[in-house]
């Protein structure tokens, strides 16, 4: 009982705030914000919002005014460190808040390129709203773009300025896109439709210095002794998760802040929620951290849920999805581990999926613009369902039946 502090107004933490009032929870929420904007989407900033026109407030949650209505104390401020024994936050501004029950939400930040001249103005990155409004423009004047990193970001990015008209060279020092994170087949897709497109994708390389003329970039030296010429870099290598606070507080870090499966951490009056926990899986039997809207959100849900007195152990069902140029990239799953991929339809029609198994059991889907079967996916996986491999690859099956 008493306040919740909630330290992050990202998706978690915004969430986390909105659901606890909605499950009627009474006590004062301060959702401490360290970023100058209201609550806002990230997914846009290197989709529709990197793309258009639109303002700041196309992003929002919700107005200002919502904020107000549900009581919820939106600080503009910084937690700085947590004092346990006495439940209180210090914020840098000077001020500190006691706690009830004290949220962490503090999300990650992105992993920094380490080689030289890699903090001139035109190298870039994407992950808040600043980033996004800055590469707008930046767009506008750049004729050349280096994207380091074939991932989700640096992929949906290189495809943005492709269509704006930029000659696009994307870096890769694994041997195929979006390696960590999706099967050969749907690597081997993108990879097409990119070049296709007319981006230049280089696998099996890692940048070794950005070129300079003063402060001006003018290329990028490659780990094969190429060089490209570019006036705008972008990258995209990773984000690391914040768990400083955590650590500073003596609470146990890895590779994220550690909970149990509920989403608390060692101290019963603290837990973290979104991509900065590393949190317990009963159903993925270990430990996770994932980085989406869907775990930010369901997070904040279960936890709002446990503060207002129906505590369960988390069992979100992970989805995810990215934009690229014309295509629709949809996951269902967690598609790691799997030993066997069948493909329902066809890439060459440009819409299919493919179906990830492990020991004979469907693990995750991955779908390019066939949002029919991303749904079926996070409603059968959800359900604890399978499909065998032969009805799955068949594309006469109906795959209604199998939810049956
Ligand atoms: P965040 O949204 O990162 O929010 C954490 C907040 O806490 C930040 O504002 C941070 O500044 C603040 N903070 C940190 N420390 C403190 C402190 N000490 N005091 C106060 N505030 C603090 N996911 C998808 O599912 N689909 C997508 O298509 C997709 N696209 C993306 C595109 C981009 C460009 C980016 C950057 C991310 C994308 N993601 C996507 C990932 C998704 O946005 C994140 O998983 C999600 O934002 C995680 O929410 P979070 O609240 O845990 O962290």
């Amino acid at each position: 009982k008493g306040p919740v502090v909630i330290v992050g107004a990202g998706h978690a933490g915004f969430q986390l705030a909105a659901s606890l009032r909605q499950a009627g929870f009474a006590d004062p929420i301060h959702l401490i914000n360290d970023e100058s904007h209201l609550p806002y989407q990230r997914p846009p900033l290197s989709k529709a919002y990197l793309k258009g026109t639109g303002g700041p407030e196309t992003l929002m949650f919700r107005p200002q005014k919502f904020y107000a209505d549900q009581s919820i104390d939106l600080v503009y401020d910084r937690v700085i460190s947590v004092q346990r024994d006495a439940r209180k936050v210090l914020l840098a501004s000077g001020k500190a808040l006691d706690y009830g029950h004290l949220v962490l939400a503090t999300g990650a930040r992105n992993r920094l390129l380490d080689i030289p001249n890699a903090s001139l103005p035109a190298v870039r990155y994407l992950r808040i709203l600043d980033d996004s409004e800055a590469l707008r423009t930046l767009l506008g004047d750049a004729r050349r773009v280096v994207v380091i990193g074939a991932g989700f970001i640096g992929l949906e990015f290189a495809a943005t300025a492709r269509i704006k008209g930029l000659e696009v060279d994307v870096l890769e020092l694994g041997t195929r896109v979006m390696a960590r994170a999706v099967t050969a087949e749907i690597s081997d897709y993108f990879q097409k439709q990119h070049a296709d497109a007319g981006v230049r994708i280089h696998l099996g390389v890692q940048a070794t210095s950005i070129e300079a003329d003063g402060n001006k970039v003018t290329g990028v030296s490659l780990s094969d002794g190429r060089h490209i010429p570019a006036d705008l870099i972008v990258v995209g290598v990773g984000v690391l998760p914040n768990v400083e606070l955590a650590a500073e507080a003596g609470l146990q870090v890895g590779a994220g802040i550690v909970v149990d499966e509920y989403l608390l951490t060692g101290d019963p009056h603290i837990s973290a929620i979104g991509d900065c926990a590393l949190f317990s899986s009963q159903r993925f039997g270990g430990t996770l951290r994932l980085e989406s809207v869907q775990n930010a959100t369901d997070h904040a849900r279960c936890v709002a849920a446990r503060l207002t007195g129906d505590a369960k152990p988390y069992d979100g069902q992970p989805w995810f999805w990215s934009d690229q140029a014309n295509d629709k990239l949809q996951i269902a799953g967690l598609t790691t581990g799997y030993d066997q991929v069948v493909l329902r339809g066809d890439p060459a029609q440009k819409a299919f999926s493919a179906f990830c198994y492990k020991e004979g059991r469907l693990v995750g889907i991955e779908s390019v613009n066939k949002a029919g079967d991303h749904m079926f996916g996070r409603k059968l996986l959800g359900a604890g369902g399978t499909i065998d491999a032969d009805k799955a690859a068949d594309p006469s099956f109906d795959l209604k039946s199998a939810l049956a």
